[in-house]
């Protein structure tokens, strides 16, 4: 049998222990060693406290052993700053004080009655997470769109992945990555668009280096970036393209793609709906018209189409920089197009392939975590898969609302106009990851009751809660994570949750009996609630019934498509091999939108683009990254990159303080002059957040318009200016 937490103490905290990295989505394995292991001294980190170590695992088919810094580090992270007990306050100006559980629990429970009785279930939302396990992404579908009945539950997915999800279902008819890691040591072409690859998913980078360095005829890297990185270091060819123009570029590859007759005529007819008019549009995007939109040589952007037209497999790697856009699904879509044109899909080394944000948004899109889904890929908007979905929870029919709840943004939004009672934000740090954040702050002040689970003490989005639930995280609770590639993989609690921490399912399950639906959350056990979520996939194209806790324990990680009665494997899993799509007639879709640009263009009085990524060495908010000292030395500061003209154009030196200012706010950081990125446009890191003691909150200046189709806000591009700064300008939150 599988240890559960809470009725065997996790593992024994005296052997080593096999998990998946809870930081980034490439999801590699890790081999958890205790910090006191037999004959050896305790291990331990600079302030004495214990720690766990960490080395690769090399029987993770998705790592095979390698493992990057932050996840070597992850060992120092579980035991420094931690929430340990329930705190609250009824209003943002008293201090925290204790609370029991009983009472918080009841609490929540109290207000969620008090808003149903007023027919207000759209009053309450939940904001989840990628870090989430999948199981209590599933129990939290159950509590808001099961038995509460408002589809209020969105994630921080939303702000990451949302626009590669809508993509997929958009072309190719459901959501679903089609490809696996293994298609990186198959491809002949890497084409990285939007993706600082080395610093995001350094191991999935490794892993094609290495290759390269092996071979370099065999395949050749292409990087699309306005920022030189460690990424475009490694590429045969560079298009540091002007933000905003990726859609342009793409269609210039699919006109000259076309017009060099290196297309696939057999697999379009066969396996493609709206060929025509996708050719119909291209016409008018010529390579002189895109070179110049885009800002890159034309020349370049003709040996890019030859490189794809002559590929014999084709993979596209996207993240953020394509999603986190106005335009994002659309681009996704104008990628897939490309897989389409030449038949770069459903075989090794070909299609396309988007690299997921965090350890689990998989798992959280497979369970039905955001505002628009249901368990198994289904929607809400589908009468058959409401039934489905009621049935399985053996609640009445109607009991799921027919439409979409609010997105993370709306959230806001309605927080504003009075119409939240309850915002209930779980293992996230909004108030360091969404865009706008003086509006963000506003709107959370106006909110009745705002409830945090956090594992960690003392987090941005603490200072605006009014209870705050100390939450077990990764290492503490039983779960399954699903990694960029479809892979499955157990994470076994191998060490007791600090203080009173609780893990977020059986959090919601208790919100859920109190609520009255004793019977729907009974759950004893982290494994049972796996099973119902696998049970409630059979089917569909992300069908995992054919594993559970037990049979991931002993067998190891597991790809789906996993039926039940299907045999584990390690063996790579591909979608579509057959180029048979989940579209109503078979055929995946050509989809021709109109490139419109950034949803924020620079003008007089902003006259640069500000575009934000991540370093290295930090993760998200550096809410467990800043744990950890050889991290937080890698990149002691926030530094603004930018171009030597624009500089010498400001009279700026390089080590100065800058102000940037958009039209939401101003922030304070060290200028760092670098040809590696473009004129006219400068770049922040987005870690840091206004706790940190060099506060630069660069999610504050980005602005929250989103992509129409995916809600998805663009948070990768504002316009700013920049002058020299006096001093350091503090956030609201630090002013005396
Ligand atoms: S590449 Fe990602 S999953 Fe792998 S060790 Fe690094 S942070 Fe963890």
């Amino acid at each position: 049998m599988v240890a559960e937490m809470g009725d065997s103490p996790a593992t024994t905290e005296a052997s080593a222990v096999n998990t998946q990295c809870p930081y980034c989505g490439v999801g590699c394995g890790l081999t958890m060693l205790p910090p006191a292991a037999p004959n050896q001294a305790t291990r331990r980190g600079v302030d004495g406290l214990p720690i766990w170590g960490v080395k690769g695992d090399r029987g993770h088919p998705s790592s095979l052993g390698q493992v990057c810094i932050k996840g070597a580090t992850v060992g120092e992270t579980l035991d420094r700053s931690r929430l340990l007990e329930p705190l609250y306050r009824p209003t943002l100006d008293q201090p925290f004080q204790p609370i029991s559980w009983e009472k918080a629990l009841d609490l929540i429970a109290g207000q969620i009655q008090n808003s149903l009785a007023r027919q207000r279930s759209d009053s309450i939302a939940l904001y989840g997470s990628g870090q989430f396990h999948t199981e209590d992404y599933y129990v939290a579908q159950k509590l808001i769109k099961g038995a509460i009945g408002s589809n209020n539950f969105d994630a921080n997915s939303r702000l990451c992945m949302s626009s590669a999800v809508a993509g997929y279902a958009r072309s190719l008819g459901s959501d679903g990555p089609p490809c696996c890691y293994d298609d990186l040591d198959h491809c002949d072409l890497a084409f990285l668009i939007g993706t600082n690859t080395a610093a995001c998913h350094p191991v999935l980078f490794q892993r094609l280096v290495k290759r390269r360095k092996k071979n370099p005829r065999q395949l050749k890297i292409v990087v699309v970036d306005p920022r030189a990185t460690a990424t475009s270091d490694a590429a045969d060819l560079h298009l540091a393209i002007q933000p905003g123009t990726d859609l342009a570029l793409l269609y210039g590859l699919a006109h000259l793609l076309l017009a060099r007759r290196t297309i696939d005529h057999e697999f379009i007819d066969e396996a493609t709906d709206g060929f025509p008019a996708f050719a119909a549009v291209l016409k008018e995007w010529t390579p002189t018209k895109v070179a110049a939109i885009c800002g890159v040589s034309e020349d370049k952007l003709r040996r890019v189409a030859e490189l794809w037209g002559g590929a014999g497999a084709a993979l596209s790697l996207w993240s953020m920089g394509v999603n986190q856009s106005v335009e994002g699904t659309a681009t996704v879509a104008g990628l897939i197009n490309l897989h389409l044109l030449t038949g770069q899909i459903g075989r090794p080394g070909a299609g396309p392939f988007s690299l997921t944000g965090q350890p689990n948004a998989m798992g959280g899109r497979e369970a039905g975590g955001l505002a628009h889904l249901l368990p198994g890929y289904r929607n809400v908007n589908d009468a058959g898969h409401r039934d489905e979905v009621e049935r399985a929870w053996d609640l009445a029919p109607g009991s799921i609302a027919p439409r979409p709840g609010l997105a993370a943004w709306q959230q806001l939004e309605a927080m504003e106009r009075g119409e939240i009672d309850l915002w209930w934000v779980a293992a996230t740090n909004p108030l360091v990851s969404m865009p706008n954040l003086e509006r963000v702050k506003a709107a959370m002040a106006l909110c009745p009751l705002i409830v945090l689970s956090e594992a960690y003490a003392g987090t941005e989005t603490a200072h605006y809660a009014h209870l705050l639930l100390p939450a077990a995280q990764w290492s503490e609770k039983q779960g399954t994570m699903t990694n960029s590639e479809r892979r499955v993989t157990f994470c076994p609690a191998f060490r007791r949750p600090p203080g009173k921490a609780r893990p977020d399912w059986e959090i919601f399950a208790a919100v859920g009996r109190r609520l009255g639906f004793e019977h729907q959350f009974t759950y004893t056990s982290a494994a049972e609630v796996y099973a119902e979520h696998a049970q409630l996939s059979a089917g569909r194209l992300c069908d995992v019934s054919g594993l559970s806790h037990e049979l991931l324990a002993s067998h190891g990680p597991q790809q789906w498509p996993a039926p039940k009665g299907s045999a584990p494997t390690t063996e790579a899993k591909r979608l579509y091999t057959d180029l048979l799509f989940p579209t109503a007639n078979g055929r995946a879709r050509f989809c021709a939108d109109l490139p419109l640009g950034l949803g924020e263009p620079i003008s007089e009085g902003y006259p640069l683009v500000l575009t934000v990524g991540r370093y290295l060495g930090q993760w998200h908010t550096m809410t467990r990254t800043a744990q950890v000292p050889r991290l937080v030395a890698m990149h002691p500061e926030p530094l603004l990159e930018m171009h030597p003209v624009d500089a010498l154009d400001l009279g700026l030196a390089d080590g100065a303080l800058a102000r940037i200012t958009s039209r939401r706010s101003s922030i304070t950081a060290r200028l760092s002059i670098s040809d590696r990125i473009r004129a006219g446009t400068v770049f922040l890191p987005m870690h840091w957040g206004f706790r940190q003691e060099l506060a630069c909150e660069a999610n504050a200046l980005m602005h929250e318009l989103a992509c129409p189709i995916s809600g998805q806000p663009e948070l990768k591009a504002a316009a700013v200016r920049v002058e020299a700064a006096a001093a350091v300008i503090l956030p609201i939150e630090r002013r005396a």
